[in-house]
């Protein structure tokens, strides 16, 4: 007899975790609230080129390449050129933010002193006693506030590094050899047609055998368990949804932290960096509007359709109560690119997306609430009940995790 495997969530965790389902001959129901498939991701063709709503790339491992191979897909990898990561610093856009000094302090930190986290000590703090202040500022905060959103004496340590073992006295450096499931990274891909390739080869591969159920909220666990003999439930919800749902279930439980975070991709008329690169990052002390830039077009080939055009995603990160109308945010776009180039003429075409309190803060609230979750998965098994929660807010936000995690 086939068991049941429960999804809750149509995105790209809840389709990965269906299709492993399914490839293990599970009978496989997906309950999504939407009217698609694909949670944040989704790419649309403009006549300009490729916009994507949330992930534009993701790291390939060996894991995620044989996924892609079972569903047909070839991956693009990224562009050489697109190995320039740029720094706004000083007003200006630089490679290496750093002097002579601060790099020597940052490799001798890093090889040498004891990373083990201190009783209440922040990422800022923590970043700035193993690196040095000013690896901390210019290069850790743009980069991890970058990718994570908050303010670094917010970020919790062990959450942006929940792979590595924090019990011993060692030096990061051998903290990171020693990482669990270490897998090689093979450099960031892409597909042609954009992130939604994944999606729809997803959907193709299971939709045959799954039951899809569209614009279909998740059903409270009780029902759930009533109407699927001994399930196997895989939460793939987002973080605001998995608290509200879990708010049925269990008393007490703390409210996470969530940002809001809204992309402008634009068509441009001149480039930003004289030379093609990845994007910049812009450090909180720059005072610059926007937390970065991606350089679509240097990233993947395929990005533009029309001639002398230049495709950018402009990042935006607020906390939850800051709404930014469309026409704000373009302003905000403009007062940046023109900080970097006095010239810049406004955008050819440009394409706004919203994400409100769909990101959550990697913070030590978040530490606590993961910790609830795993507590949950254990208690649930121990009663002969499979419950496993997946989603950027358990080991990291970018999809090679999410893609990992969905294999379980
Ligand atoms: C702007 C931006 C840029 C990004 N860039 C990158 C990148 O370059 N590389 C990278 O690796 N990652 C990137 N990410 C992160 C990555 O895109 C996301 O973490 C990932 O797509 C989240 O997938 P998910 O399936 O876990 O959640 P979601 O995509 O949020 O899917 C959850 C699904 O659950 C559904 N749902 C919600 N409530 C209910 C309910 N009550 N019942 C049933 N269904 C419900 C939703 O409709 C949705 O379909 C980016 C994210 C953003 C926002």
């Amino acid at each position: 007899m086939k068991n049941n495997t429960v999804i809750l969530g149509g995105g790209i965790s809840g389709l990965v975790s269906a299709f492993y389902a399914q490839n293990a001959n599970q009978n496989v129901y997906i309950y999504e609230a939407s009217d698609r498939l694909g949670g944040l991701i989704s790419t649309t063709q403009t006549e300009y080129g490729i916009v994507e709503s949330a992930a534009n790339g993701f790291i390939l491992t060996s894991e995620i390449q044989n996924l892609l191979h079972k569903l047909n897909l070839k991956p693009i990898s990224a562009k050489k050129e697109s190995r320039r990561r740029y720094f706004y610093s000083n007003r200006k856009i630089t490679q290496f933010p750093l002097s002579f000094c601060d790099l020597f302090r940052a490799v001798f930190g890093f090889l040498f002193l004891n990373s083990k986290l201190r009783v209440n000590e922040t990422f800022l703090q923590w970043s700035s006693r193993i690196f040095g202040i000013n690896t901390a500022l210019k290069i850790i905060e743009p980069a991890i506030g970058g990718i994570y959103g908050a303010k670094l004496d917010q970020l919790d340590t062990r959450m942006l590094f929940s792979k590595l073992d924090w019990s011993k006295n060692q030096s990061f450096f051998r903290r990171y050899l020693t990482k669990k499931n270490k897998k090689k990274n093979l450099g960031l891909v892409s597909f042609e047609n954009g992130m939604v390739s994944v999606i729809q080869a997803l959907e193709s591969a299971i939709s045959p055998k799954a039951v899809i159920y569209l614009n279909r909220k998740a059903p409270n666990l009780s029902d759930l368990l009533n109407e699927y003999e001994s399930p196997a439930l895989h939460i793939c919800l987002p973080l605001n949804e998995c608290y509200s749902y879990l708010r049925e279930i269990v008393d007490q439980i703390q409210i996470p932290n969530f940002l809001n975070i809204s992309t402008i991709t634009c068509f441009v008329q001149e480039r930003i960096t004289k030379k093609p690169g990845f994007g910049i990052l812009f450090p909180k002390g720059e005072r610059m509007n926007a937390s970065g830039v991606l350089l679509n077009s240097d990233i993947f080939p395929h990005r533009i359709i029309k001639e002398n055009l230049w495709s950018e995603t402009w990042i935006f990160i607020s906390d939850p109560q800051t709404i930014r109308s469309d026409e704000e945010l373009l302003d905000l776009l403009m007062q940046d690119r023109r900080r970097i180039v006095a010239a810049a003429m406004p955008p050819v075409q440009s394409y706004v997306t919203h994400w409100h309190r769909k990101f959550p803060v990697y913070d030590k609230a978040l530490y606590e609430f993961n910790r609830k979750l795993d507590q949950l998965e254990v208690d649930y098994f121990d009663r002969g009940i499979k419950i496993i929660f997946k989603g950027n807010y358990r080991r990291g936000i970018g999809l090679r995790n999410l893609i990992e995690m969905a294999t379980r």
